[in-house]
């Protein structure tokens, strides 16, 4: 079969033949993928970044995020069969470690993650355990199906706590940022305001629902928020950036007793804060978020996906076929994209 490859420790990925991966596991399952969605995480791994190279051990079949059928299962596989239309939960926890057992699967001790530790789905077939699979209703178009993933995490930044009658400021708004727009849309937020360095990603924001959008490079996000909140600053922050300036400037705009979910990850280990001013006497609550809520979060991506309440039309904003996966690279490289579609 066709796949997208990381070879070598360096910059770069291949698309070449390998053979089609096989059931080793009896609870494991061979999906045909239909389609696949570019990560950041996978720009990361193509770009060979640091924390790409402390990772990712080449060879290996990039990609996590995909929709497709099943085509063989392991003799112990009871939940899915031959023929199901999937997605699947991209971490791959124990099931016995502290974590799992109190419920936290998503910090499992002994994570794996697909396209990581283990082959993905830039390929025509990707072997995953039944454990992680996601049935699809038969309606749901291959495109919406393969970004659930991305959208859960959206889901769980935006509702780590209720967002409804409530003022929410977004900092970053790439693909994950754009779903949560349109996520805290659905789930009633009043007013939507949204910050980035990219036109191109504010645009498609305020085409999914943001009520303001404000180019940080260029405006003051603080004087926008504030005038647009009559002077108080907003209920919930989501940090969706990894930006430290963008973390700073939504401390600055929370309203005290708000709320704030951090999803953006720092390319330092420190990150400064005015703690004090700005989280201890704002007595602000702050959320660390990380995967998804394993299944809840994907319970509530397909309701409002195949409900309608989020139209993530204009977050696909690139499709290609496999062959040319480095188009998106280099799209979402400089900014220039949304989420960037795959097909075999
Ligand atoms: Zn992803
Ligand atoms: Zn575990």
């Amino acid at each position: 079969m066709k796949a997208v490859v990381k070879t070598e420790r360096k910059r770069g990925a291949v698309f070449t033949e390998v053979p089609v991966p096989k059931i080793e596991r009896d609870d494991e399952i061979l999906v045909k993928v239909k389609a696949a969605a570019v990560c950041g995480t996978d720009l990361h791994i193509y770009q060979w970044n640091r924390w790409a190279s402390e990772h990712i051990n080449p060879p290996q079949i990039m990609g996590h995020e995909f929709a497709g059928e099943v085509v063989e299962v392991g003799k112990e596989v009871k939940r899915v069969k031959v023929g199901d239309y999937i997605s699947a939960e991209t971490h791959i926890s124990c099931g016995h470690c502290y974590q799992c057992l109190t419920g936290h699967p998503e910090v499992c001790e002994n994570l794996k993650i697909l396209g990581v530790s283990r082959d993905g789905a830039f390929a025509e077939y990707i072997v995953i355990p039944e454990k992680i699979a996601w049935k699809n209703p038969d309606d749901l178009p291959v495109e919406f199906a393969a970004i659930q993933e991305p959208m859960g995490n959206a889901v769980d930044t935006v509702l780590a706590e209720d967002v409804a009658g409530k003022t929410v400021a977004i900092t970053g708004v790439g693909p994950i940022g754009l779903l949560a727009v349109g996520v805290a849309r659905a789930s009633g937020a009043t007013k939507i305001i949204v910050s980035d360095l990219s036109d191109y990603h504010l645009e498609i924001a305020k085409k999914m629902g943001a009520d303001v959008a404000v180019n940080a490079g260029s405006a003051n996000f603080k004087e926008v928020v504030m005038d647009e909140t009559e002077g108080r600053g907003v209920d919930v922050g989501l940090e969706m950036s990894g930006n430290a300036h963008a973390l700073n400037d939504l401390l600055d705009v929370m309203t005290p007793a708000g709320r704030i979910s951090l999803l953006g990850l720092f390319s330092d280990d420190f990150v400064p804060v005015k703690l004090n001013d700005d989280v201890i006497f704002k007595k602000l609550r702050i959320y660390g978020i990380t995967g998804r809520r394993i299944f809840q979060t994907w319970v509530i991506v397909s309701r409002l996906l195949s409900s309608g309440r989020v139209d993530v039309s204009p977050v696909i904003t690139h499709k290609f076929p496999l062959k040319e996966f480095e188009k998106g690279m280099l799209l979402m490289e400089q900014k220039q994209s949304g989420k960037v579609i795959l097909y075999p």
